[in-house]
């Protein structure tokens, strides 16, 4: 058979493993109402595909088009989203650390929206309008609805988008500036979500809200894949995240494995997941060292946090993230508002990275880990930074 431009071969839910058709739009799984995954043909792949060839091409997301669901190029709708740089930045350990400390940044504030958010929303827009979606729809802390909204002006399709009223106004105007519809809520981004369901519903408009549809993930999953090949095609000793609904971190797990089944790892081992979140919203870190398999929602109204991407207070991949933290060995912390704001201004000030505050609560679990010993300077360590600090830079100065 001759080569796929994907080798997307089906959809299985992440509870039962039931199988799904990949080529109708679907949700979450009709048997246990939880994500679907989208699994891939690897052996063909591995077969078909040399890793080699992969550098060779374009530098975005998308040459990884065998492990993404967009069966066409030509329904790509693409701002050349991914393949952001890999950053050495040794001054962003604390200061007083003797040896030069191995911390590698992989940027993502340099995506076309601002943040990773438009890795995912790339993948979904493109394969929901491959796939005959007439309309957009997402609820989102800020971020997300910005991506989505650029994409579907993109693919031309109209897009609506519900936030909480007090998600970062500048996220609210760049989606607006995009041509959504706009819908702020009293609530939180729960309280979004039912809004956004109810508008798809009238609409017939497709709602990618994270994880409720099968593919933001994939996107998502780039983050992964490119850091091996950025590696030589090996992965580091940890890896720190900001988690809010966890696709970052769902995803880059799911990268791993899948270039671990197709060979394409010079070295096994894979990286510690360290997971964060915001003192004031901290469902997943609480549920990992209680020990759980589900965390439980946060209550509403105690989720304070600047961290609008953090600020997520029930997250429907609960079991997908806390499973994939404990199979890589790793941990989870939280970290208050007012060190991430100190944090921001210190790698602003020691590399010249402006970030949000979201990645600042990375780097600060980094000093954390390392403070406790559990991290050592010459550990290699890669801190993502999830979006860039243009839209908070307000509140820095
Ligand atoms: C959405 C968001 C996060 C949280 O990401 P998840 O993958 O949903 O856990 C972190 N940082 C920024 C900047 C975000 O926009």
């Amino acid at each position: 058979m001759s080569k796929r431009f994907s080798y997307l071969s089906h959809l299985e839910c992440s509870v039962c493993q039931q199988r799904y058709d990949a080529d109708q739009l679907q949700t979450i799984s009709p048997c246990c109402s939880r994500p679907l995954l989208a699994r891939y043909d690897l052996a063909a792949l591995a077969q078909d595909v040399q890793r080699d060839e992969i550098s060779t091409r374009e530098a975005s997301m998308w040459r990884y088009h065998e492990l993404l669901p967009v069966r066409e190029a030509g329904h790509i709708y693409s701002l050349g989203e991914g393949m952001t740089p890999l950053l050495s930045a040794p001054r962003l350990a604390p200061e007083g650390i003797e040896a030069p400390a191995r911390v590698l940044i992989k940027d993502e504030g340099q995506n076309p929206t601002g943040s990773f958010k438009a890795r995912g929303m790339a993948a979904a827009v493109s394969r929901a309008t491959e796939l005959g979606a007439q309309g957009l729809v997402t609820p989102t802390a800020g971020n997300a609805g910005a991506a989505m909204a650029a994409y579907a002006a993109r693919a031309n399709r109209p897009s609506y988008v519900t936030a909480p009223q007090d998600a970062p106004p500048t996220c609210l105007a760049q989606t607006r500036l995009y041509g959504a519809e706009v819908e702020l809520t009293p609530g939180l981004i729960s309280d979004a979500g039912q809004i956004a369901n109810n508008v798809a519903r009238q609409r017939g408009w497709f709602n990618v809200a994270t994880l409720r549809e099968p593919y933001r993930i994939e996107g998502k999953k780039t983050m992964g894949l490119e850091l091996a090949e950025q590696l030589d095609w090996r992965l580091p000793e940890a890896i720190i995240y900001p988690a809010g609904g966890g696709t970052g971190i769902v995803g880059m797990w799911k990268a791993f494995q899948e270039l671990r089944e197709l060979g394409w790892l010079n070295d096994n081992r894979l990286p510690r997941l360290i997971l964060v979140q915001a003192e004031g919203c901290a469902p997943l870190v609480q549920a990992f060292h209680a020990g759980k398999t589900e965390a439980e929602p946060w209550p509403a109204q105690e989720a304070h946090t600047r961290a609008a991407g953090l600020r997520v207070p029930s997250a429907i991949g609960d079991r997908l993230i806390l499973q994939a933290v404990r199979e890589s060995e790793g941990t989870a912390l939280s970290v208050s508002d007012e060190t991430m704001l100190q944090t921001a201004r210190y790698a602003a000030r020691r590399e010249g990275m402006l970030i949000s505050f979201e990645a600042a609560a990375a780097l600060a679990a980094y000093h954390i880990l390392l403070r406790q010993q559990y991290l050592k300077p010459n550990d290699e360590v890669v801190v993502y930074f999830t979006g860039s600090g243009l839209p908070d830079i307000q509140s820095y100065v």
